[in-house]
């Protein structure tokens, strides 16, 4: 049995027989043509072609996955008949004689290349992916290349692939039980198909496809990021084992999703959601969300070639706030800086971007842009229940001016006659540790904290979030964080305001019976994590958390004692 460790991107166990995906050989010499002309016809030809592939995927990929993850396809149709790229490539098969394949390849190389370097942006380097996807596709009709079809499976299986792009994804029929890939993350599209589809998937092993033979059994954790090859009986036997509890574990999950969130002795919290764009509310719902507790505005941003207007956010921001029926909805105002760059906003090169001119920092400078989202965000306002809160927030100057700009923006609509709700929120992130030890003085003047510990705790621990050497310092149990992140909620609760956190700490099954202990009041994490935590809230008692609360801020002296205490109290909940 050969063992391959790669990322967990989808929970779940799958056992069966390895499908490999061969992935078509497309190379082909560069050449000339004399007839450009004639060359721009095969071109457009191919074009036709391939546009009624990706409709019939589409219409698969509709069965099967949710009216917006099949929107990856409309995406893909929309960069197949790119104006611009299509210029390109005629305009190199009558300027340079190229052929059509050459043309089609070095336009989309140029353009995967841009966003490539982009390499703190995951979302542009997913943009990379589907350029190549699509124009794959076109140049297998321009070559005579088939494209494997995955929706000819007919028996149980795992897709062993190198990569598997969105079309791949989407043509996964019911007899796929999980897939395993060589290279991607969390984020990639194929992995975030795969949560919604609910199969067992590990991305970025490296060697999957070398490593594994059409046909081989193979065993998929999803939990632990494992695969393995040609296991022994007693290892199949006990993975079967452990893919009925979860299974057994995922129904009663299941019975959760409207129910609120409440720990066994009644005390009542909010598990609500942290979105990125509309195209992430499906799973909102489907996960029973109370809520949007952070929606990432940046990604509009980053996902646009422009400053997205004020009409564009404003479109985005209504349909998140019509979709969430009244629930509350937490949009926190633009964090671009630090690992999130724009192309159109060149930002100064910075020796430490992440203590740099970013976020909020960024939006009281240039008030021109902070101005224009704000309006959106107002308009927005009569279309549910909206929070606004500020990022990277560190003096009481800063939150005063931006919230100042809000006031002013707020005046001027209500003066133009526009419709703005009267029960907007504002509130600001509590990501600085200066913030969190002024809590006090803030919670005088804001609506509400919501904490974001991916950042106060590499503030904290003064450990840079991106620097593997140092990844040892994110302590999200530390005392010294508990204690910040205790200060903040119970000076918030003095001045009758709420509390919520969206860093990843708020789904983390270790820390949520030490926030239960301290009172947090609204848990924002991703969808997918919600009913597994709801379940854990409901075996909880919010007395014996308050104590556990207690020692691991006081009795405690680092992250590890404090887990160790954590996981023994939960071992022994029924
Ligand atoms: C955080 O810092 O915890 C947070 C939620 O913001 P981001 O991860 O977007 O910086
Ligand atoms: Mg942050």
């Amino acid at each position: 049995m050969e063992k391959l460790k790669g990322i967990g991107a989808s929970d779940g166990y799958a056992i069966a027989k390895a499908f490999l995906l061969e992935q078509p050989d497309l190379s082909f010499e560069e050449g000339k043509v004399e007839d450009a002309d004639a060359e721009i016809e095969r071109l457009t030809k191919a074009i036709d072609d391939s546009r009624i592939e990706i409709a019939k995927i589409k219409v698969i990929a509709q069965e099967r996955l949710s009216e917006e993850e099949a929107g990856v396809f409309d995406a893909h149709l929309q960069m197949l008949d790119d104006p611009e790229m299509i210029a390109t490539y005629q305009q190199k098969i009558k300027d340079e004689n190229l052929d059509a394949q050459t043309a089609v390849r070095q336009t989309a190389d140029g353009f995967i290349a841009i966003f490539k370097a982009m390499e703190d942006n995951p979302y542009m380097q997913e943009r990379a992916a589907d350029i190549k996807d699509v124009t794959d596709r076109l140049i297998a009709h321009l070559i005579g290349a088939k494209i494997p079809n995955l929706s000819l499976i007919d028996d149980d299986a795992i897709v062993i692939a190198p990569d598997l792009t969105p079309s791949d994804t989407a043509q996964l029929n019911k007899y796929v039980k999980g897939f395993v890939t060589d290279i991607g993350g969390r984020t990639s599209h194929s992995a975030i198909m795969a949560r919604s589809l609910e199969v067992a998937a590990v991305v970025g092993t490296t060697s999957a496809s070398e490593a594994v033979s059409d046909g081989d059994l193979v065993i998929v954790d999803g939990f632990e990021g494992e695969v393995l090859i040609n296991p022994d009986q007693a290892t199949v036997d006990s993975y079967k084992d452990k893919a009925k509890a979860y299974q057994k574990q995922k129904l009663e999950w299941e019975s959760l999703k409207d129910a609120d969130s409440l720990t066994k002795d009644g005390k009542q919290f909010e598990i609500v959601a942290n979105i990125g764009s509309p195209k992430d509310l499906p799973g909102v719902h489907e996960n029973g969300a109370e809520g949007v507790g952070l929606y990432r505005t940046e990604f509009l941003y980053m996902d646009s070639d422009h400053f997205p207007t004020e009409e564009e956010q404003f479109e985005a921001y209504k349909e998140v706030l019509e979709s969430l029926n009244g629930k509350n909805v937490v949009i926190r105002t633009m964090d671009i800086g630090g690992d999130k760059k724009l192309p159109y906003l060149p930002l100064p090169e910075e020796l430490n971007p992440f203590l740099g001119y970013r976020a909020i920092r960024i939006c009281l400078r240039e008030t021109d842009m902070f101005r224009t989202q704000l309006r959106a965000l107002l308009r927005a306002s009569a279309y549910g229940k909206l929070s606004i809160m500020f990022p990277m927030v560190a003096t009481l100057e800063e939150w005063r001016q931006a919230k100042a700009l809000y006031e002013e923006e707020r005046q001027k609509l209500i003066d133009e006659g526009v419709k703005v709700a009267d029960n907007i929120q504002v509130g600001i992130m509590i990501e600085i540790p200066a913030a969190a030890v002024l809590a006090d003085q803030f919670a005088k003047e804001v609506d509400f904290f919501s904490i974001g510990t991916n950042d106060l705790i590499q503030y904290t621990m003064a450990a840079d979030r991106m620097n593997n050497n140092i990844s040892y310092l994110y302590q999200p149990y530390n005392p010294a964080v508990l204690r910040l992140i205790n200060y903040v909620i119970q000076a918030s609760h003095k001045e009758g305001k709420w509390t919520g956190m969206c860093g990843e700490v708020a789904g983390d099954q270790t820390a949520i019976p030490l926030l239960v202990g301290m009172g947090l009041d609204e848990f924002s994490m991703s969808a997918t994590s919600i009913l597994k935590s709801r379940s854990l809230m409901a075996r909880l008692d919010s007395k014996e958390c308050e104590e556990l609360a207690h020692k691991a801020m006081n009795e405690k002296t680092s992250s590890e004692e404090v887990a160790e205490m954590v996981h023994d109290y939960v071992s022994k909940l029924d």
